[in-house]
């Protein structure tokens, strides 16, 4: 529904039925109604509207539907600091994370300011008027609305919506059976009593090994190498214990806090002693699954934990599910599919009537939107990151990238609370425009995502840099980017700032 903010163009500018707001958010994900949230209690004078492809609210939550979908961190992080999470279950269903988002949009009116169905497709900033003009296709027809803004916020997420990833095998074309990638799961699909595949052993695919294994016949997963899979509990007992004694609210902060910090200390720990940690990951899975298995074989890989991200089962369903028969773990690679199933490399046969390919995402930054600056496109690869969420010599505009060691959702408040403290800033200031302007020199350039897993590594080229020093620096740490972006100087040297007409490029 149109929102009511929304004016209808000025006499200056040039299209007719061009609408004008403050600020446009691209995405009604978890992130871009985080960014409603902040907007609406941080910026009460700013208009603002989101611009969200698809029909519906809530992003990733919405889009992927395949059996046993859940959030692999816990819900008091990975859900907002503003609204409590009220369910038992601290690692919960993805049907129960759409509510949450959902409601929270409705209960706080941010539902009426997105625009459904429209997919911007490009952004053009020009220094002369100080805002950007944004392109959206609407609707099968691919109708184009234009907006302008004076600040772009980017809540688009990080992968590309229309197609997960699918490497190609030899005679895929022989298999009689389904093949399914979880994208895209059918409504249709019958897996009860069946033999299914599931090739790849990522977070998607220890989801729904489990899940499926509880009617299928019987689930194989399939995988080129192993991963580091640990089993937490899907209750989180001291926060239980919190809710009961403690209004809603504070409860829910505290057991954030606790979370924040566990997650840090883990995370940093296995950066600092990584044999000892794969030790310990190890032995668990050991104890899991009995003395018998083999852990070497399936469950150790070949680099470090957090050199990718390490994959979470709650109460360890994934190894209970190999325990009961009802799930095996092949490590292997495919040579070819058969009409049967699939061929493998040892010479193995893997019968099967469905095969799953939880082979991953593909990367697409900023929603796939072509920007352009005073007519020069932007080319992310050449952009280095202000702090994790600006680029470098890209005016007023800021995108929702969440943690690849913590939850999203912690980074992406942060964002846009400093986005709210920035545009507060240049009001006190008359300033219109903000740059964070790239050093000519001595500032070295590293890939922004360290991690070395597949769907990071095919994008590298895509993917912003990250500088040698702060600011460009991403932390990958909750206590650091709030040090940064809540209480750092605003004007740090680095922002540039200006008003229309004025050049946003060093004299
Ligand atoms: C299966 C799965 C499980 C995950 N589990 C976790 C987890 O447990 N914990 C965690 O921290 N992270 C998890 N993640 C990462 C997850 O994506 C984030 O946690 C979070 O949901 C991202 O929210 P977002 O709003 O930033 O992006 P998204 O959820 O991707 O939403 C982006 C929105 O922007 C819209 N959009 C994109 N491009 C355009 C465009 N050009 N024009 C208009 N609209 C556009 C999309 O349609 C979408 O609605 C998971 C990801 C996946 C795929």
């Amino acid at each position: 529904m149109p929102d009511a903010a929304l004016a209808e163009t000025t006499p200056a500018e040039p299209r007719a039925g061009t609408r004008h707001v403050d600020v446009l958010v691209i995405g009604a994900g978890i992130s871009g109604i985080s960014a409603g949230y902040y907007l609406q209690t941080q910026c009460p004078g700013k208009s603002y509207a989101i611009l969200e492809a698809r029909e519906a609210i809530g992003g990733t939550w919405d889009l992927f539907r395949y059996p046993g979908i859940r959030s692999d961190s816990d819900m008091y992080t990975l859900g907002y600091s503003f609204r409590p999470w009220r369910s038992e279950k601290s690692i919960t269903d993805g049907p129960s994370i759409l509510h949450y988002v959902r409601d929270t949009a409705r209960d706080l009116g941010i539902d009426r300011k997105i625009h459904f169905g429209h997919r911007v497709v490009r952004a053009s900033w020009s220094t002369a008027d100080a805002r950007w003009t944004v392109e959206a296709e609407v609707g099968a027809e691919k109708r184009i609305a234009r907006f302008t803004a004076n600040f772009l916020y980017m809540c688009s997420g990080y992968y590309d919506y229309e197609q997960g990833y699918m490497p190609g095998w030899p005679e895929m074309e022989r298999f009689r059976g389904r093949i399914v990638h979880p994208q895209k799961w059918p409504e249709d699909l019958d897996y009860s009593g069946k033999r299914v595949v599931v090739i790849g052993s990522g977070a998607t695919a220890v989801t729904l090994v489990p899940a499926m294994a509880e009617t299928a016949r019987h689930v194989t997963m399939l995988q080129r190498s192993p991963t580091y899979i640990v089993a937490l509990p899907a209750r989180d007992r001291i926060a239980q214990w919190l809710y009961r004694w403690l209004p809603a609210r504070l409860a829910h902060g505290v057991a954030r806090w606790k979370n924040v910090a566990l997650t840090m200390y883990f995370y940093n720990f296995a950066r600092w002693k990584p044999e000892l940690t794969k030790k310990a990951i190890l032995r668990e899975a050991q104890k899991q699954l009995g003395a018998d298995y083999d852990v070497k074989k399936h469950f150790t890989p070949d680099y470090n934990p957090w050199d990718q991200r390490l994959c979470l089962i709650p109460d360890a369903d994934l190894f209970k599910a190999i325990r009961a028969g009802k799930v095996s773990v092949a490590t292997d690679r495919i040579e070819r599919f058969t009409e049967t199933g699939l061929a493998l490399r040892s010479g193995e046969q893997l019968e099967a009537d469905i095969i799953v390919t939880a082979t991953g995402l593909n990367l697409r930054m900023m929603g796939g939107v072509e920007l352009a600056v005073d007519g020069a496109p932007v080319v992310l690869s050449k952009t280095l990151t202000y702090k994790g969420m600006m680029l470098s010599d890209v005016p007023n505009l800021a995108l929702a990238l969440g943690y690849t060691n913590a939850s999203w959702t912690l980074k992406c408040e942060l964002t846009s609370a400093y986005v709210c403290r920035l545009l507060n800033h240049m009001d006190a200031r008359g300033h219109q425009w903000c740059v964070p302007r790239r050093p000519q020199a001595g500032i070295g350039e590293e890939p922004a995502i360290t991690l070395t897993s597949g769907y990071i590594r095919r994008a590298s080229d895509l993917l912003p840099k990250q500088g040698s020093r702060k600011p460009w620096r991403l932390h990958q740490n909750y206590a650091l980017d709030m040090a940064a972006l809540r209480f750092g100087a605003i004007d740090d040297g680095t922002m540039t700032f200006g008003r229309a007409g004025a050049t946003t490029r060093a004299a």
